[in-house]
């Protein structure tokens, strides 16, 4: 093992990857440091990839990269009991590249990205987990992994959410349980032919699905994407849901997600492939930690670079663009021959001109909003219990259409909170 080199990167998550890739590529020395035998072992995700930031480090990365399906529908879905009540879209114009989104298996896709950052002249030491950081004078100056010590003039935290290096470095006090969530993943197997049948895709289309109403009124839902010959379902939940003993556990929760006749069907007959659990960062803007220090930046879920708006989660495309500012703001440091704050802290001015943090200070409110527990039950009882209303044919007169909104908008949800979510839902959203 190296003693001494110019950057360390720890985790070779798309945050680092990137970080090293974006280095390496200007010929910089970087080491990337994974605890995983390979990378991607340790990963969990949904997962979506939104591709245009890949596209500018990697252009026409969708040649090369482990992609599974480009996701060409998407399908907002509420679920209530035995009905289902969908918003699905899809567009061609999604077909072509540079693609808006694919769906990726991590395993694959990090294994790929870090050898295109290895190709590129990044030194990837893998089954090595850092412990510590290393501090001379107050000043951080490397890491610890077990007996070893390396130094470096930065060092870039990649490591994700349970990020230890983040509260070495005092970036961050404690992880707060209400900025995170835990996801829980299924792989289930299915023939290919199987796949585009069942939702109606064809070539490699691929359809991202969100769930509504599927967690029992906890702040949570569920989400289920095609790919290849497998699809990956899962579910998010609140982490503050598992401290009360009278919750249900995490298995649970997939398995009553899986109980739903409109999920059952689009599972049936497939094979459990892998079973994993992650924490998601959900936070939003108010769970950010600090972005640098003296010779110490930090990217991705490490700092809480993620984003849930209800329709879409975000989180691999804003590690892969932290990590791309980093790197410009080492190589800048290098140039000047100074990593104290004074130049680390461009790396902060880099990610506020970025959609990354823009999007998070737009959004900031939308974590509250989406976990609002009536949008968990009352809002898909009401669509589904209305359109029950809508399409059921009886023996007895037809009421108005706004009469039985107003009825179902009375029962399920009341027009104090309807007008309070709406406002809400108009600000935030
Ligand atoms: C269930 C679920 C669904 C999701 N769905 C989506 C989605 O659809 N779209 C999307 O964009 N995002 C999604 N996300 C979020 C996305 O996975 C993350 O935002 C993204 O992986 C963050 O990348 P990262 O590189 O910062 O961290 P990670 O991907 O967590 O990578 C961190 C790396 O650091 C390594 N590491 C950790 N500690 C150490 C250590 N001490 N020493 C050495 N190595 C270490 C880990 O092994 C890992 O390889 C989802 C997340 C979950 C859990």
């Amino acid at each position: 093992m190296v003693e001494s080199v110019d950057t360390i990167v720890v985790g070779a998550g798309p945050a680092g990857s990137a970080t090293a890739y974006s280095l390496a590529k200007a010929g910089h020395e970087v080491l990337l440091v994974e605890r995983g035998k390979t990378p991607g072992e340790k990963n969990v995700s949904g997962g979506v990839l939104y591709g245009s930031v890949l596209h500018e480090l990697i252009p026409n990365f969708w040649d090369e990269a482990p992609l599974e399906r480009v996701i060409t529908n998407r399908n907002l879905v509420f679920l209530s009991g035995e009905s289902s009540f969908s918003l699905d879209f899809s567009s061609s114009k999604l077909e072509k590249p540079p693609h808006n989104g694919y769906s990726v298996i991590r395993y694959d896709f990090d294994q790929w990205f870090a050898k295109q950052a290895e190709e590129t002249g990044a030194l990837l030491a893998t089954g090595i987990r850092v412990d510590d950081l290393l501090w001379e004078n107050k000043q951080i100056v490397g890491i610890k992994a077990g007996s070893d010590e390396i130094r470096a003039k930065v060092v870039v935290a990649a490591d994700g959410i349970n990020s230890t290096l983040v509260e070495q470095a005092g970036l961050r006090k404690d992880l707060k349980a209400k900025y995170i969530a835990l996801g829980i993943k299924e792989v289930i197997g299915l023939p290919r032919d199987v796949i585009e049948n069942r939702f109606n895709l064809e070539h490699n289309e691929g359809t991202a699905h969100t769930y509504l109403g599927c967690t029992k009124g906890y702040p949570g839902g569920g989400f289920l994407y095609t790919n290849q010959d497998s699809l990956s379902l899962g579910i998010v939940l609140k982490l503050p849901i598992f401290k009360t003993k009278s919750h249900s556990k995490a298995p649970e929760f997939i398995d009553h997600l899986k109980q739903f006749p409109y999920i059952r069907r689009l599972i049936k007959e497939g094979t459990r492939l892998e079973y994993s659990a992650h924490l998601v960062p959900e936070g939003g803007y108010h769970g950010l930690s600090k972005l640098y220090t003296d010779g110490f930046l930090v990217t991705g879920d490490a700092a809480g670079l993620t984003l849930n708006i209800g329709y879409a989660l975000e989180g691999m495309n804003f590690a892969i663009a932290s990590g791309v500012a980093a790197a410009k703001t080492i190589l800048r440091a290098h140039k000047q021959n100074d990593f104290t704050q004074s130049t680390m802290k461009h790396y902060q001015k880099l990610m506020n001109q970025s959609f990354v943090l823009k999007d998070m200070k737009t959004f900031r409110n939308a974590p509250a909003i989406v976990s609002s527990p009536r949008l968990m039950k009352s809002y898909p009882d009401f669509i589904n219990n209305l359109a029950l209303d809508l399409y059921q044919s009886t023996a007895s007169p037809r009421p108005k259409l706004i009469n039985l909104i107003l009825k179902h908008v009375v029962h399920e949800i009341s027009l104090p909170h309807l007008f309070i979510d709406g406002i809400k839902a108009v600000r935030g959203l």
